[in-house]
Parts: structure tokens; sequence; C-alpha cells
């Protein structure tokens, strides 16, 4: 078997021929595909470098992820997790330059659906993957490899199931690493040069999505009536989508504050009253920093009526709520106030935040693998107020980070190409993450 001097020599053909499979996951088990021929297209190029594979489906039939490990040299030590998600957001063709499942190479970009929603960073530990096999090297520790179904419906037919109903996939496994962070933004510095700072992913905000419903009295139209349901979740979706939570100022986001404030010279006081204004400073990052800085409450979905002239005995709302780490609580009462007593409230998904601190033997093994393909890295925390499949992992006591390692252009809106139209990754980001990668899992 011939090894393959740099596993960055095959990640644009692994990624370009993931995006090619159709992994389009509306949310409807019915129309949702591709998921269970794209994880066995990924046992086969495990196997093929000489890994036993586990192909498991995730309750339902087609939900297929696939599971592997690497012994390490210390059995003593937990095992580290390379976690990476297979289905994708649907796209409209009509919308694309190019289509969207044919992972065209073309200008420097690999183009596709997935393209960094995430089968970049799959592609990538693939590729690691048999390079540590073939090339016969040992990682410092056991590593598990998993690629899952379901990510972008909430995993619930994907990492929770896995969770709930296969936690003995996950046996040993202390650390864990997946999307979204490991990627640069560049930012100018004081002293008139730039700065690569890489954004390693230490929290989520929680995920709640929250039904409201009212009841009233059933009625003629023409008639005066003071208990009208439509009114009353109409009134109380319109004050907390207008409501403005507190700013809390957590951790991570601190630190990345204080990182950026340092690097660019740009004093950032966190005592403003107008902080998201002087975070707007910062160019398209702060569309991601200013949606960690205070709980949301953000009106989606409303139901009501059947007829212009009936008045319905309910009517129903569905918020996306996002609510910072130990802030709970203290959000349910402020929700509580808000909608009233004429309004009754349930979780439809109620997914709790999750942190962990930017220390240890792992970040510093990030910092080192980035230092060593771009020696003017700076590793910086953040907090994502997205949720991720992180959210899972956590509930089994895993410490989760963000970090699928990307070199980008300065110029680059990358938040703007999750679930975008024309989503593309870089050519050289994708070999530069590969080498990261590697370099990661020979030192974690
Ligand atoms: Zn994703």
């Amino acid at each position: 078997m011939t090894v393959r001097p740099d596993p960055a020599d095959e990640v644009v053909d692994l990624v370009s021929t993931l995006i090619r499979f159709d992994t389009s996951n509306t949310g409807e088990p019915d129309t949702t595909k591709g998921e269970a021929e794209c994880a066995r297209w990924v046992a086969a190029r495990l196997e093929e470098a000489g890994y036993q594979t586990e192909y498991v489906e995730s309750g339902a039939p087609g939900r297929g992820n696939v599971f592997a490990r690497l012994k390490g040299s210390d059995p003593s030590r937990g095992a580290l997790l390379i976690h990476g998600h297979l289905d994708v957001v649907p796209a409209e063709a009509g919308e694309w330059s190019v289509h969207p499942f044919s992972g065209a190479v073309t200008d420097g970009y690999v183009w596709g659906r997935g393209a960094v929603d995430m089968k970049d960073m799959v592609g990538m530990t693939i590729a690691v993957a048999r390079h540590l096999a073939r090339a016969g090297i040992t990682p410092p520790r056991d590593l598990v490899f998993a690629f899952l179904a379901d990510e972008e419906a909430g995993g619930k037919y994907g990492a929770h199931w896995l969770v709930e109903n296969r936690p003995d996939l996950f046996a040993g496994v202390t650390e864990a690493i997946g999307e979204v962070g490991g990627f640069s933004l560049t930012v100018p510095r004081r002293d008139g040069g730039e700065r690569r700072l890489y954004l390693i992913e230490t929290a989520e905000k929680g995920l709640c999505w929250m039904r409201l419903r009212a009841n009233g009295r059933a009625g003629h139209g023409s008639m005066v009536n003071d208990d009208n349901a439509v009114t009353a979740v109409a009134e109380a979706v319109a004050r907390l989508g207008r409501h403005r939570f507190p700013l809390v100022l957590t951790e991570a986001v601190e630190q990345f504050l204080a990182a950026v404030s340092e690097e660019t010279g740009h004093e950032i006081d966190v005592d403003s009253p107008d902080l998201e204004g002087m975070i707007e400073k910062l160019g398209p990052i702060a569309r991601i920093v200013n949606a960690t800085l205070r709980d949301t409450a953000t009106p989606t979905m409303l139901q009501a009526g059947y007829k212009a002239n009936v008045i319905p005995a309910t009517a129903e709302a569905v918020l996306d709520c996002r609510v910072l780490p130990g802030r709970q609580a203290a959000f349910e009462a402020e929700v509580d106030e808000l909608i009233g007593p004429a309004v009754t409230r349930e979780w439809v998904t109620n997914l709790p935040p999750v942190q962990t601190s930017f220390d240890g033997d792992l970040v510093e093994a990030m910092n080192a693998a980035l230092l060593a393909c771009d020696p003017d890295a700076r590793t910086v925390p953040y907090m994502l107020s997205g949720g991720t499949d992180a959210k899972a992992f956590a509930q089994l006591g895993i410490r989760c980070f963000g970090f699928a390692p990307l070199r980008l252009p300065p110029d680059l809106d990358f938040s703007a190409l999750f679930h975008g139209v024309d989503e593309r990754v870089p050519v050289d980001a994708l070999e530069f993450g590969t080498r990261v990668l590697l370099h990661f899992l020979t030192h974690c």
C-alpha cells in the first residue's frame, strides 16, 4: 500500500465527493435523504485504510452514522471524539452560480452545499484518519471518529439518539472537537499589520423552542369579544419580539473582546450602553458576537383561525429562544412576566447551553497545531449563538470544543456562507486545515 506523504493531497477530492451526495435534511424524515449512502461511502474510505467501522442507524431507517476508533499509546487517558455531521440543509439550485450538489472545484474553491457546514471538516477528518492508519502512526490517546446524521434538524435522529441509545459508542471519551470554530478572522493590528485570530468555540447558547397558546371564547366575528385568543397571543408575541433581555458578558465573549481590543487597539468598553454599536465596527464578525450578548426570544411561527368571520377558540405561536449559560431561570421569569397569565407556554425543544473554559492541554495542542502551520496565528475563545451536536455530547460529560481549522482570506464573509447561497470553501484552507488537524491529532 502506498502512503500519501501528505493527507492534504486528497482532501479536495474527498470534500468534493462528499458534496456530491445530496444529504439534504428537510427536518421531515420522509423527504430527508442520502445520509445512508454517504455514511457507507465514508465507512468504505476508512476501511480501505485499515479501520474497522461500525455503521449505526439512529432511530429511523436510512439515518446512517459511522464510527471508527484508533488506539492511542496511553490507554489510561480519556479518548478524544472527532465528530462531523453528514447531512446538510436543502439548497435551491436556481439561486446558485454552480449546482449546489456538483462539488465543483473552480477559482480556488470547492463549491456546494455543505462546503463549510460541514463536509469540509468531514473530508479533513477522513484524510487525516486514513493517513494515520496507513502510515502506522499511533496517536497519544484513543481517537473516536464519528460521522453523524440529522444535525441540521437538531440531532433527534442523530447525536441525541446515539447518546441516549448507544452510549457505549462514546465509552471513555472525555473531550471532543467538531464544528463551529478553528477558522481565522483577520483583524488590523494597532501597529499597522494584520493578525489572524483563530476562533475556538468554547460555548454555545441554549436552544429552546417555545410554544405559546391562548384559549379564548370562540364566536361570530361580528360580535364584541374581549376574550379573543388571537389578540392575546399576538400581544404576547409582540411584547417578546420587541423585548431586549439584559446584557450578560460570559467568559468566552469577554475573553474574545479583550483579545480583539488588544490586537487592534480598538477600545471596546464592555460597560458602554452602546456595546453592540462598538462591536458593529468589527465588521461581519459582529453578527456572531452581538448574538451572544443577550438572551433572545424570536417569533417565528403563528397559527390561528380558519375563517375570516369566525373567532377561533385557540391561537398559538412558536418562538426560537436562545439562552445564555446560567440564565435559564431568569429568562423564564422574564418571559412569564411578559406573556402574562392569559397565555401559557411549553417547550417544543429545550437543549441547555454548553460551556467550557479556554485552557488545558487540549487548548494548548490546538494552539501549537495552528502556530506550526501559521506563525501569525492567535487562538481566542468565542461563543456560538447557534447549536451543534456538542449539545448532545455535553450530556455525557464530554468537554466540547468547536475546532475545524481553516485559514481564510481576510475579506471572506465566512459566517454568511453557512446555509447560504454559493456556499464554498477555499482549496488552500482545506489543505491548511488538514495539516493543522494532523499536527493536532498527533499531539493531543
Ligand atoms: Zn453544521
